[in-house]
């Protein structure tokens, strides 16, 4: 299995068919992914690292320096910034000062880039601190994961590090008052020798009571795009991801699949 890690923190613009052209931001290290989750799907391969200390994630001095370097360069050879987007090497606001490198990146956003939405590609798992939510309520587009609906299946396909509720991670979305994407990753496949398939019940109609109660402004709902460290796992096609986005969107949820 091949994985894939970004080797910089701003790095990009890469066209993205959800954000247009997206300037990335990786707040983690180069050489290893550090998550949260251990996602079976995940194009970064498996979490080794769980966690760093404090002084192992780059100072903010240093992330703000290399965002602004970006923006200056992109700008100056014209290059198109639609969106300026946490994601990278693993989840983004296990970055212990998020919140302070999201109140300096608005204000170069608004220098540099006025137009270009500030986006965070999150697992949704640092809700719980309240000073990592407070800065998704901060941005644009907050992109959450819930690729589940019930607590099995999020220990299935996410399997988390630490234990997770999802209860409480859906209350933390409930927070958001509307005001954030929900992602989805729609997969079947096998895991220890055990079949599953989140679009089957009762894992499915669990996750859109989930989503209608969230409420959020638009559902991104897609499956697999590049190699995974899971090896028996299966691709929903465009069609099959319709007919999943169609009972959202009967409840009245903007959704598009990718
Ligand atoms: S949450 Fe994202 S970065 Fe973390 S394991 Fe899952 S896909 Fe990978």
């Amino acid at each position: 299995m091949s994985t894939f890690l970004w080797e910089s923190i701003a790095f990009g613009p890469i066209h993205s068919r959800r954000l247009g052209h997206s300037l990335g931001i990786n707040l983690l290290p180069i050489d290893v992914k550090i998550c949260s989750f251990n996602c079976l799907y995940c194009e970064c391969g498996w979490t080794l690292e769980k966690s760093l200390t404090a002084r192992e994630y780059y100072p903010v001095e240093e992330v703000l320096q290399a965002i602004e370097y970006k923006l200056i360069r992109c700008r100056d050879n014209n290059v198109p910034v639609d969106s300026i987007t946490f994601s990278g090497n693993g989840e983004p606001t296990l970055h212990p000062h998020f919140d302070k490198i999201i109140d300096r990146l608005i204000p170069l956003r608004d220098q540099y880039y006025p137009n270009a939405v500030i986006s965070c590609l999150s697992n949704a798992t640092q809700l719980t601190r309240p000073e990592v939510r407070a800065a998704l309520q901060r941005i644009e587009n907050p992109l959450l994961k819930l690729d589940a609906g019930t607590q099995e299946m999020l220990d299935t396909i996410n399997a988390p590090i630490v234990p997770v509720d999802i209860e409480e991670i859906v209350e933390h979305l409930e927070s958001f008052n509307g005001n954030l994407i929900i992602q989805s990753m729609f997969l079947s496949g096998e895991k220890e020798g055990v079949p599953f398939d989140n679009s089957e019940d009762p894992n499915f109609s669990q996750w859109l009571q989930r989503v209608v109660d969230i409420r959020p402004r638009k559902v991104m709902v897609y499956s697999l795009d590049r190699e995974t460290p899971a090896l028996q796992l299966h691709k929903f096609d465009k069609e099959k991801l319709e007919v999943i986005a169609e009972k959202v969107r009967a409840k009245g949820i903007t959704t598009e699949t990718y």
